[in-house]
């Protein structure tokens, strides 16, 4: 797809509703069936507007880039320090300010391990428990993707993490002059035990890491991941008034629906799971009922393979 019509693409997936926000969906998914997996570089000089102080490098993963009058506030690094020189490049372009935030959606190698990247003076920004995760299971992580792949080792080759200059309990909230960011941490386990979301006032959108997703299955990696955590977080965030623009990181924009519609999918797989196990009925049985039910019921998801690993880790998370 031609750059420009890719950023008109992304643009009507932030601007508009469900249904051109479906077929942009299916479009992205059409592109990336044609060239393949995901490419682990972030492009370079490929900045989508997202809305007045937020930007967004459509990779892996999503990196946003909140620029207000006085600093800069850069979310994610991608995947080692050569990602992170690229998502700290993008950043410096936009940037009117001269302070620069950093801060992590969560510990996983994709979204933390580019910050050896980022110059000294860089203000690293994270919640405590997040922290306590990158100390524990960090550099287990970054060898665990290094084992993926000869490209991925080369990324990661010598990443070490570096302390936060700030820490927070559950929120915080920084002034870049003339938008805030609040970064917050509902308290409890979801994708990791300590995810993080970026709410950009007075933008109305939410950097929403992992926790809101575009049509897209609850990745639940190890056994510290919880779909009970995550349905209560979301069941928070329905709270807040409808955020105009809503960017994941590992699917397409959106606006405030994409909530309540992970809500309505998240909370209705795990009600129906659990009925499946009152019943009687193995976790490989309810995954496959469960498969076929919720092809039906949400006929515009476009991949729910995985869904069956999703059922099983409800079934362990309630012994
Ligand atoms: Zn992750």
């Amino acid at each position: 797809m031609p750059k420009q019509e890719k950023v008109s693409c992304l643009k009507r997936v932030t601007y508009l509703r469900a249904m051109s926000l479906a077929i942009c969906a299916a479009s992205i998914a059409a592109l990336a069936a044609a060239q393949g997996p995901p490419s682990l570089m972030l492009p370079e000089n490929q900045v989508t507007h997202v809305s007045d102080h937020v930007s967004v490098i459509i990779g892996f993963p999503n990196i946003g880039i909140v620029v207000g009058d006085r600093a800069t506030l850069v979310v994610d690094t991608g995947l080692g320090p050569r990602n992170g020189a690229i998502a700290l490049h993008e950043a410096q372009k936009l940037s009117r300010g001269p302070v620069l935030y950093l801060t992590t959606t969560h510990y996983h190698a994709e979204h933390a391990a580019g910050e050896g990247a980022f110059p000294p003076n860089t203000i690293l920004v994270r919640p405590v428990a997040q922290e306590l995760e990158v100390q524990q299971k960090g550099e287990q992580f970054v060898a665990m993707f290094s084992s993926r792949s000869a490209q991925m080792k080369e990324l990661l080759e010598g990443v070490k993490f570096r302390a936060p200059d700030i820490t927070f309990d559950k929120e915080i909230t920084i002034d870049l002059g003339g938008a805030t960011a609040r970064l917050f941490w509902m308290g409890m386990a979801a994708h990791t035990q300590a995810d993080e979301l970026i709410d950009v006032e007075p933008d109305s959108t939410l950097i929403s890491g992992d926790i809101v997703q575009n049509k897209t299955l609850p990745n639940l990696p190890d056994q510290y991941a919880s779909m009970k955590g995550w349905v209560e977080t979301l069941a928070q965030l329905r709270q807040h008034p409808k955020w105009q623009h809503i960017v994941p990181d590992h699917s397409p924009a959106g606006d405030g629906s994409l909530v309540e519609e992970d809500y309505q999918f998240f909370s209705q797989l795990q009600t129906r799971a659990l009925e499946l196990k009152r019943q009687g009925k193995s976790a490989d049985e309810a995954g496959q009922t469960l498969l076929a039910e919720f092809k039906m019921k949400f006929p515009d998801w476009p991949n729910l393979n995985a869904l069956p690993n999703v059922v099983k880790h409800i079934y362990a998370e309630n012994p």
